[in-house]
């Protein structure tokens, strides 16, 4: 994958990041409903070093996620964006919010997590490994 870059609503906000994404995935867990605003979080997880901001750097909300682990959620303080997420204890690897990208359609998922928690009125995706629960 070339180089992918993305921001946030409002502009204020913008990064680029390269490589290979580790793992593309959709969560389902309540968190992820509720910081993404739908039935679910998109997400490309990437190395921190392929990832930098050029513009701005968001605001933080740290929560702990349903597996019990602290997750810090980033977003942008003024249109309220999610941009990214990072778990302060792994450090090495950082979240993108697939909706902050500039082409999303690039998106390209081969998981889906806690679809133990999924909206009964939201389809999965057909070709997805699916786990009932999970680690993030
Ligand atoms: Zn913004
Ligand atoms: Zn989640």
């Amino acid at each position: 994958m070339k180089m992918l870059t993305g921001g946030c609503a409002c502009g204020n906000i913008r990064y680029q990041c390269s490589g290979e994404p580790i793992v593309q995935l959709m969560c389902h867990c309540r968190d992820c409903q509720r910081s993404s605003g739908t039935a679910f979080s998109a997400m490309m997880l990437f190395a921190s070093d392929k990832f930098r901001y050029l513009k701005g750097e968001p605001a933080f909300y740290e929560t702990v996620a349903e597996s019990g682990r602290e997750i810090r959620r980033g977003f942008c303080n003024k249109c309220g964006s999610p941009i990214s997420a990072h778990w302060p204890t792994r450090p090495q690897s950082l979240i993108v919010a697939v909706s902050s990208l500039d082409d999303p359609s690039k998106f390209d998922p081969t998981l889906e997590t806690w679809v133990s928690r999924a909206a009964p009125w939201h389809p999965f995706h057909s070709s997805t490994t699916k786990f009932s629960e999970a680690s993030h």
